[in-house]
C-alpha cells in the first residue's frame, strides 16, 4: 500500500463534497484507497471511506483522520468508479451510493467474526497426575485424560457434549494450569448442515455448445468482449450452460458472480451452483437477504478474501467483492426486480454490463423473454446474440389455449374463476396424477368491498386504491402502505345494509378450487401465506413430492421452478397486467404469460396452458400464445419507436410528494419552470401530472417525466436544477433514471 500523507474520503452523511484529512505517521501503512475511516466532522466523528491518496492537499484547516476500520481496504478502484458511474448516472448522491455498495455490517464494522473456544492440553501430561487428581477431583481428572490424549485443539462445546461435563470443571483445569483455551474464528455458513450432492457437467447439444463457444472465447479475449445475451426459451438449458461458463472462468484463474432475481433464489437454484462447485466447501458465496447481519458479515469476507470464488445472489451481489472478476451471469435479465426502489435506484443489469466495461470481464444476460432494451442492443450489435430455440431432449413447448372469458360469462352468467374448459383440464390432471399451477397476480380474497346502494368502495385512507378483503384475518387491508380496518357491517358513506365483495385474489382462486375439487390436495402460495420463511421451502418441497395437487399463487410461481409433473398451468386472468398505465404494459404481459407457461411440461409429457382473458386478440397474448418472440418484439419496438419510450429514447421520472397536495403541486409547477429553462429542446419535457397513484401513504403525488438520448448529460442537468432549488420542508422530490413504476 502506497503510504498517503493526506486521503480524499466521502463520509457516510449527505453532505454532496468529499473532504481532506491527514494521516497521521502510526497509521499510514494501514490506509490506502478503499479503506474505512473514522474521522472528525464538525464537532462529532463520523465513518468515512478513502477515495483517493493525495501527496498534498489545499484544504484549510485539515485534521487527521482517527482510527482506520478492518484491516485491509474494502473497496477495489474498480468498485470506486463504479459507484461513480452510478452516482452520475442515477443522479444519486455518491454517499448514498456507498449504502447499496457495502452492506451495513461491513459499513460499520460493529459484527465480527463469531468467536468459538478451543481447548487443548497446557502440556504433557503422564497418567501419575490423572490419578493424584482423581482422588480429589474425579470429574476434572475425567475431563483431563480426554485432553490429554487430544492430537490437537478442539471446541470446547464438542468436548463437553462428548464427556457430559460441565464448564465449571473444564475451567478448574485451566486454572490448574493443565488445559488451554484460545479463541478462534469461526464462520457461519447458513448451509452448514445441508449436503450437496456433486454433480458433473452434462453433455450439451449443439445449440448449448455454441453458446458456450461464445462466451470461452469472450473470456479468452475479454478486452474486446461485448456482453452476450443468452436468449433460449423457457428449458433450452441455459443453466448448464452458466455452471460450465463459470466453470471455464476458473480454469482461467477468473471469478465469477451469479445474479438472479430474489424470487428465484431457491434452495433448488442454491442446491445446483452448490453442487457443481463442491470441490472447495467454501467455493460459492450466497448473498440473499435473509441473512444475519453474522451471516452477511461472513459470506463477504469469504468473497473478499478469495476463498470463495463464486457469488450468487440477487441485485447487490452485482456489487460482490471478488477479485479478478471474469464472468458476471444475470439470470432472467428482464425481471423487474433488478431495479431498485428506493435511492440509489439502479438497475442491477446494466450496472453489471458497467462493472464488466471496468473489470475487462465477460457479461453474459440470459433469458427466454429478454427485454426490448437488451435484445434491441442485440439486433443493433451492441450486444451479440447466443440463441436457443429447443428445450432439451426434444421436449415439446406448452400448448397454449385461450380462453375468452366475455363468451364464458355469456354462458355462465356468474363471472367465471374457473372457465368450463379449465375445469374440465384440472378434472383431467387429478385423474392423472399430474400436477396442476394456477396463476394469479392479486391477493386476498375479494379486490374490494362495494356498496350497490351508493357506489361507494372502501377506500384506504392514506392511498388512492380500494381496501382488499382478507378472509383469513377477516379484515380489509392496503397493500400498499399495510394499513388494516374492520369489514363494516353496513355501508359507512350511506348507511345501507348493501355491502358486496367484488374482484377475487388468490386466496378465492384457492377456495373456489378447494369446493370444486373438494378431494384434491390445493395448497395456495403467495406473500400472506409465505410469512414464515420455512414455509417456502417447505411448500416446495411438498409439491416436488407431489403431496399438492394444485398450487395456486402470484408471481412467486411464476419464474425458475421446474416441477417435471407439472403438464398444466392456468393462468386465471391475463388482463391484469395489461390495463396498468405503463408504457411496458404489454411487454410486462407477454413476459408473465410465457414465464408460467413455461412451468408446464418440462418433463415427459407435453404441457397445456390456459391462458382466461376477456382480450383474446391482444398482441401479447397472441404472441405469447404462439410462442413467437420476433414477432413481438417487432410489433413493441415499432410502437416504442413512435412514442419515443425506450430502448429510443431515455427516461427520466421525478416525483414530488407531500402530504399537503397544493404544495406539492406548486412545487411541481416551479421545477417545471426552472426545467424549461435548463433543457435544451432535444429533450421532450412533459407537463406535471398528478401520478396514477395520485395518494400513497399519506402524501399527494406529481409526476415530470423527461425523455432524451443523451442520459448522462440530461441527470446532470436535472441534478443541477434540483440543487439550486430550494423546496419547503414538507416536499419531497425523487428522480427515477429509466424508471419501471410509473405509478
Ligand atoms: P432454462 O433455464 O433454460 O429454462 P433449465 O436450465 O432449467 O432451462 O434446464 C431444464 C432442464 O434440462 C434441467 O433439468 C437441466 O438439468 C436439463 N438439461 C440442461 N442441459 C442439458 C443437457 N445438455 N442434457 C440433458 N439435460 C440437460
Ligand atoms: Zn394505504
Amino acid at each position: 500500500m502506497a503510504k498517503a500523507n493526506y486521503i480524499r474520503v466521502i463520509i457516510d452523511r449527505a453532505i454532496h463534497r468529499e473532504l481532506d484529512y491527514l494521516v497521521p505517521e502510526t497509521l499510514a501503512d494501514r490506509v490506502g484507497v478503499g479503506s474505512r475511516v473514522r474521522v472528525p466532522f464538525r464537532d462529532k466523528s463520523t465513518l468515512a471511506t478513502v477515495v483517493a491518496a493525495l501527496d498534498h492537499s489545499e484544504a484549510e484547516g485539515i485534521r487527521p483522520i482517527e482510527a482506520v476500520i478492518g484491516e485491509a481496504p474494502i473497496l477495489s478502484e474498480q468498485l470506486l468508479e463504479l459507484a461513480r458511474w452510478i452516482s452520475a448516472y442515477y443522479c444519486c448522491p455518491i454517499e448514498t451510493v456507498m449504502r447499496s455498495l457495502l452492506p451495513q455490517v461491513i459499513r460499520r464494522a460493529e459484527v465480527g467474526w463469531k468467536k468459538q473456544l478451543f481447548v487443548r492440553p497446557a502440556r504433557k501430561i503422564d497418567n501419575e497426575e490423572i490419578e493424584k487428581l482423581r482422588k480429589r477431583a474425579p470429574r476434572q481428572a475425567e475431563l483431563l485424560e480426554v485432553i490429554a490424549q487430544l492430537e490437537g485443539a478442539m471446541r470446547a462445546a464438542d468436548l463437553l457434549r462428548h464427556t457430559s461435563l460441565d464448564n465449571q470443571t473444564l475451567r478448574a483445569l485451566v486454572r490448574r494450569g493443565l488445559a488451554e483455551l484460545h479463541e478462534e474464528a469461526a464462520v457461519r455458513d447458513p448451509h452448514a448442515d445441508e449436503q450437496f450432492i456433486a454433480t458433473s457437467n452434462l453433455v450439451l447439444n449443439d445449440e448449448q455448445s455454441l453458446a458456450l463457444k461464445r462466451i470461452t472465447q469472450a473470456l479468452d479475449s475479454p478486452e474486446d468482449a461485448r456482453p452476450i445475451l443468452l436468449h433460449g426459451v423457457t428449458g433450452s438449458g441455459k443453466t448448464e450452460i452458466y455452471l460450465q461458463a463459470i466453470r471455464a472462468a476458473l480454469e482461467r484463474g477468473r471469478s465469477a458472480i451469479v445474479l438472479v432475481p430474489e424470487i428465484s433464489l431457491t434452495p433448488q437454484t442454491v442446491e445446483g451452483f452448490k453442487g457443481r462447485f463442491a470441490e472447495a466447501q467454501d467455493a460459492v458465496a450466497v448473498l440473499h437477504s435473509h441473512l444475519s447481519e453474522g451471516e452477511r458479515h461472513d459470506e463477504w469476507h469469504k468473497i473478499h478474501s478469495g476463498r470463495a470464488r463464486i457469488a450468487i445472489g440477487p441485485r447487490s451481489a452485482v456489487f460482490a467483492p471478488l477479485k479478478s472478476l471474469g464472468l458476471i451471469v444475470v439470470d432472467e435479465e428482464h425481471e423487474n426486480t433488478y431495479k431498485q426502489e428506493e435511492a440509489p435506484r439502479y438497475h442491477a443489469r446494466d450496472v453489471a454490463v458497467v462493472r464488466a466495461k471496468i473489470e475487462k470481464c465477460v457479461v453474459v444476460l440470459g433469458s427466454a423473454t429478454p427485454s426490448l432494451e437488451s435484445y434491441h442492443n442485440a439486433t443493433t450489435g451492441k450486444y451479440r446474440l447466443a440463441t436457443l430455440t429447443q428445450r432439451v431432449d426434444e421436449k415439446q413447448m406448452p400448448l397454449m389455449r385461450v380462453v375468452d372469458l366475455r363468451q364464458e360469462r355469456r354462458k355462465e352468467r356468474a363471472i367465471a374463476i374457473l372457465s368450463g374448459k379449465l375445469r374440465g383440464a384440472i378434472a383431467d390432471r387429478l385423474e392423472k396424477r399430474e400436477q396442476t399451477i394456477l396463476f394469479l397476480n392479486r391477493r386476498g380474497f375479494s379486490t374490494s368491498l362495494l356498496c350497490t346502494n351508493c357506489g361507494e368502495a372502501r377506500n384506504c385512507p392514506n392511498c388512492s386504491v380500494a381496501l382488499t378483503f382478507h378472509r383469513h384475518v377477516a379484515r380489509l387491508s392496503c397493500h400498499l402502505c399495510g394499513h388494516t380496518a374492520a369489514v363494516p357491517k353496513k355501508c359507512p358513506a350511506c348507511g345501507k345494509d348493501a355491502l358486496i365483495y367484488a374482484g377475487f385474489g388468490t386466496e378465492k382462486v384457492e377456495s373456489t378450487v378447494s369446493q370444486i375439487f373438494p378431494k384434491a390436495a390445493v395448497r395456495r402460495m403467495d406473500a400472506d401465506s409465505m410469512t414464515r420463511k420455512e414455509a417456502y421451502r417447505e411448500t416446495l418441497r411438498s409439491f416436488r413430492a407431489g403431496k399438492i395437487e394444485i398450487l395456486v399463487g402470484t408471481q412467486m410461481i411464476a419464474k425458475g421452478l421446474h416441477f417435471p409433473n407439472v403438464t398444466l398451468v392456468g393462468i386465471i386472468n391475463a388482463d391484469l397486467a395489461l390495463h396498468l398505465p405503463d408504457f411496458r404494459a404489454g411487454e410486462r404481459t407477454f413476459q408473465l404469460l410465457t414465464q408460467v407457461a413455461g412451468r408446464a411440461g418440462r418433463g415427459e409429457t407435453p404441457g397445456e396452458v390456459f391462458v382466461q382473458t376477456y382480450t383474446p386478440f391482444s398482441p401479447s397474448i397472441q404472441f405469447a400464445r404462439h410462442h413467437d418472440f420476433a414477432g413481438y418484439f417487432q410489433q413493441e419496438l415499432e410502437f416504442r419507436e413512435r412514442c419515443d419510450f425506450p430502448p429510443f429514447k431515455h427516461a427520466i421520472l421525478i416525483t414530488i410528494r407531500s402530504g399537503h397536495e397544493e404544495r406539492a403541486k406548486f412545487s411541481a409547477e416551479t421545477l417545471m419552470r426552472r426545467l424549461k429553462e435548463s433543457l435544451s429542446p432535444e429533450f421532450i419535457l412533459g407537463d406535471p401530472m398528478p401520478a396514477p397513484l395520485e395518494k400513497l401513504q399519506g402524501e399527494f403525488r406529481f409526476h415530470i417525466l423527461i425523455r432524451g438520448e443523451a442520459i448522462m448529460r440530461l441527470s446532470r442537468l436535472v441534478r443541477e436544477t434540483l440543487n439550486k432549488l430550494p423546496f419547503p420542508e414538507d416536499v419531497t422530490v425523487t428522480v427515477d433514471v429509466d424508471p419501471y413504476q410509473l405509478l
